[in-house]
C-alpha cells in the first residue's frame, strides 16, 4: 500500500495518541521506515509530546511541593496555636488556684 507523505502527516498525531485504525498504523509504520523525511517528523512530533509531558509532570511536582510547603506552614500555625492554647489554659488554671488560694487564706 503506497501512501502519500501528506497522509501520513494527517496520520502522525493520530498515530502518536494511539487512536488511529491499525490499517493506519501499518501504514504509517512502513512508511516512517522507509521515508527519512516523514521518520524526521514522526521524532519530533514524539520529543515534542515527551517534553510537554515532562513539562506537565514538572508543574504537577511542583504543585505537590507548593501543597506540602503550605500544609507544613498550615501544621506549624495549627502547632503553634496549640502551643499557645495550651500555655493560656495552664495559665489560667494557675491563676484559677492562685485565686482560690489567696481567697482561702484570706478566709482561713
Ligand atoms: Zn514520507
Amino acid at each position: 500500500m503506497i501512501v502519500s507523505c501528506d497522509i501520513i502527516k494527517d496520520l502522525l498525531p493520530l498515530y502518536l495518541d494511539d487512536v488511529c485504525s491499525s490499517d493506519s498504523k501499518t501504514a504509517v509504520t512502513e512508511h516512517i521506515a522507509a521515508c527519512e523525511k516523514c521518520n524526521a517528523e514522526f521524532r519530533a512530533m514524539q520529543k515534542e509530546i515527551q517534553f510537554s509531558m515532562t513539562g506537565q509532570n514538572m508543574t504537577e511536582a511542583e504543585a505537590v511541593m507548593n501543597l506540602s510547603k503550605r500544609w507544613k506552614k498550615g501544621m506549624t500555625k495549627s502547632l503553634l496555636k496549640g502551643i499557645f492554647i495550651a500555655i493560656l489554659s495552664i495559665a489560667a488554671l494557675f491563676l484559677v488556684l492562685y485565686l482560690f488560694m489567696d481567697v482561702r487564706l484570706i478566709t482561713g
